[in-house]
Formats: C-alpha cells, sequence, structure tokens
C-alpha cells in the first residue's frame, strides 16, 4: 500500500515527487510512455527560473529527478493501463502490476498530435517527426518542413535551420497563433521560408521514407508540391488522459478539470500539469501545479488517516 502513486515523471509529476518525498510519503512515481516527459525532448530552455545562462531540458528533468530520489521516492517504469478510483485505496494497473495507493497525483502530461493522414503514423522515423530536438541532427543538409502556426513550429523551424538547407514552415492560415517575438526570430532566419496559407493533403513517400508534401492553398484550389526529406508536425498536444475518461471530469478536448488548485471530481486524486493545462504550458507552470497537487495529496493524507 503506498500513501501517493503519482503518474507521469515529467515536470509536474517530478516535483510533486519532490515534495512528497520530502514530507516522508515516499512516493512511487510511474514513468509512463514518455520518461521525462517533453522537457526530455526539449534543447535549451531559457525562461525556467534559477539558470541565467538557461539549461538543458534533459539536464534540468534529470536534475529534478535526482532530486526526488534523493529525498526517498521511488520510480517504476511502465505506462497505467487502468485506474479504479470508485473507492480508496486507488487501484492502478501499469502492464502487469497493479498498485494500490490511498492518495493519487496524475501528472500525465500531454503527447504530439498528428495531421491524421493515411499512413502518417507509419512514417513516423522514416523521415516524419513531432520532436525536432530528437529528429533534427538527421537532417543535416537537408530540405524539411514544420508543420504549425503556434510558438512550437516557430521554435522547431528556427532549431531545426541549424541542420537544415531550407525550412519550409507550413500553416493552414495567413495568422499566427505564435507569440510575436517567436514569429520574428523565424521570419528573420534566412533559412526559414513561410509557406501559407496551405494545408498538407498528402506525405509523398513512394518507397516509405519521406519525398516530400502535397499541400493545397485554403484560399484558392491552387496545389503545390515540396521535395524533402523531413517533415515536423508541430501542431499541438493532446492530453493523456485516456485512463480517465468516465472517472475523472475532463472539459471537450480531454483535459482533466482541477478546480482549487489540484482537486478532482474524486477526493484523493490530485491532478498537476500538462494533463490539466491547454493554457500556460510552461515547464514552471508544470512545476508549479505538481507542488500544489503534492500539498493538497499531503493535507488529504492526514485528514484521512484511515
Ligand atoms: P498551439 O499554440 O496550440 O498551436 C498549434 C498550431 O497548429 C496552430 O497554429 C494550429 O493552427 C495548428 N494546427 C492544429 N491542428 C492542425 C491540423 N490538424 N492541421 C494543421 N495545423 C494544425 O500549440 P503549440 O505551438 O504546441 O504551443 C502550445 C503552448 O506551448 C502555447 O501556449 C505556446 O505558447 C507554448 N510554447 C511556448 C514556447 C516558448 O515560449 N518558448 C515554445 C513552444 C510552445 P490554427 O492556428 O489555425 O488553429
Amino acid at each position: 500500500m503506498h500513501n501517493v502513486v503519482i503518474i507521469g515523471s515529467g515536470c509536474a509529476g517530478l516535483t510533486a515527487a519532490i515534495y512528497t518525498a520530502r514530507a516522508n510519503l515516499t512516493p512511487l512515481v510511474l514513468d509512463g510512455h514518455e520518461p521525462g516527459g517533453q522537457l526530455s525532448l526539449t534543447t535549451h530552455v531559457e525562461n525556467y527560473p534559477g539558470f541565467p545562462d538557461g539549461i538543458m531540458g534533459p539536464e534540468l528533468i534529470e536534475n529534478m529527478r535526482k532530486q526526488a530520489q534523493r529525498f526517498g521516492a521511488e520510480f517504476k517504469s511502465g505506462a497505467v493501463t487502468e485506474v479504479d478510483v470508485s473507492e480508496r485505496p486507488f487501484k492502478i494497473t501499469a502492464g502487469k502490476e497493479t498498485y494500490q495507493s490511498r492518495s493519487l497525483i496524475v501528472a500525465a502530461g500531454a503527447s504530439a498530435r498528428l495531421l491524421g493522414l493515411p499512413g502518417e503514423r507509419e512514417l513516423i522515423g522514416r523521415g516524419l517527426s513531432t520532436c525536432a530536438t530528437c529528429d533534427g541532427y538527421f537532417f543535416r543538409g537537408a530540405p524539411i518542413a514544420v508543420i504549425g502556426g503556434g510558438d512550437s513550429a516557430m521554435e522547431e523551424a528556427n532549431f531545426l535551420s541549424r541542420y537544415a538547407s531550407r525550412v519550409y514552415l507550413i500553416h493552414r492560415r495567413n495568422e499566427f497563433r505564435a507569440s510575436k517575438i517567436m514569429i520574428d526570430r523565424a521570419r528573420a532566419n534566412e533559412k526559414v521560408e513561410f509557406v501559407t496559407p496551405y494545408v498538407v493533403e498528402e506525405i509523398l513517400a513512394p518507397e516509405k521514407v519521406v519525398t516530400g508534401v502535397r499541400l493545397r492553398n485554403t484560399k484558392t484550389p491552387e496545389t503545390r508540391q515540396i521535395d524533402l526529406q523531413g517533415v515536423f508536425v508541430a501542431i499541438g498536444h493532446n492530453p493523456n488522459s485516456a485512463a480517465f475518461r468516465g472517472k475523472l471530469d475532463t472539459d471537450e478536448n480531454g483535459y482533466i478539470l482541477a478546480k482549487h488548485g489540484s482537486l478532482t471530481n474524486i477526493p484523493g486524486v490530485f491532478v498537476a500539469g500538462d494533463v490539466q493545462d491547454h493554457r500556460y504550458r510552461q515547464a514552471v507552470t508544470a512545476a508549479g501545479s505538481g507542488c500544489m497537487a503534492a500539498l493538497d495529496a499531503e493535507k488529504f493524507l492526514e485528514e484521512h488517516r484511515d
């Protein structure tokens, strides 16, 4: 029987682990599909307070993990397949293992969205990627595209210009969701070419390796083909809340609803990080909400010493 099981080992989960471990609750952290979460897929993090020269995402996350371990947090690999929160203790199944816990912190994060084109998923690792920092290096000297019009797309376009010969930034509208500073940076980058307003109709891969994209203008009947070796999809994320569907209250997009900080509709189940946040999605806000969930879990356990 555990005091607290934390689902997810990104910024939110690890902060919750540090706090609950320091409260002598010996938390169990279940790593999930993407151990370390999205920070482990980033390069330079310049806006996490305390690092005037920035820090690499994987290093930041590794530091948090060590910090949690130092105070007694336990880690297990494996993604959660089922949860039973209908009564306490809660039951959490990850593969063949089932854990029981007096409280639960859901910090399962969010995962990259795909375009939904036929055969797209099979092209991951064959020229299609959702992680510029993981795969950029493979496209040295090659033309590539980044799809999307948010901050992620701008950031990835700039990052990938270090490697690629040309970066086509393809977006379905002429307006961008990204912040002005990020757009200005991408526009000032001579390797980045803005291609708007176009949607990707087909990712060309006759030999099951990406060779280009076929685009359709969203305002005119015009279509266009660009030869490329890589396509980076940067169109946002989906919350990893499938295991909680019908058990915890969510919004229409599947983000778990949090009230008064980290409380869910089930007493004893708390939520933190990107699985409940489609608005801020920052490392520091995820860490802050992980702290809130830990303090709420601690208080709950004090009040329910059964
Ligand atoms: P986002 O802001 O939700 O933007 C997603 C983009 O993808 C939008 O431009 C959207 O187009 C487009 N899109 C969505 N579905 C699409 C589809 N099926 N086909 C084609 N295009 C599609 O996501 P994000 O860029 O990942 O950013 C998420 C959050 O993280 C934001 O709050 C952002 O500020 C933050 N972030 C910050 C930084 C930074 O400050 N360094 C870096 C990365 C992310 P429409 O605009 O037409 O809907």
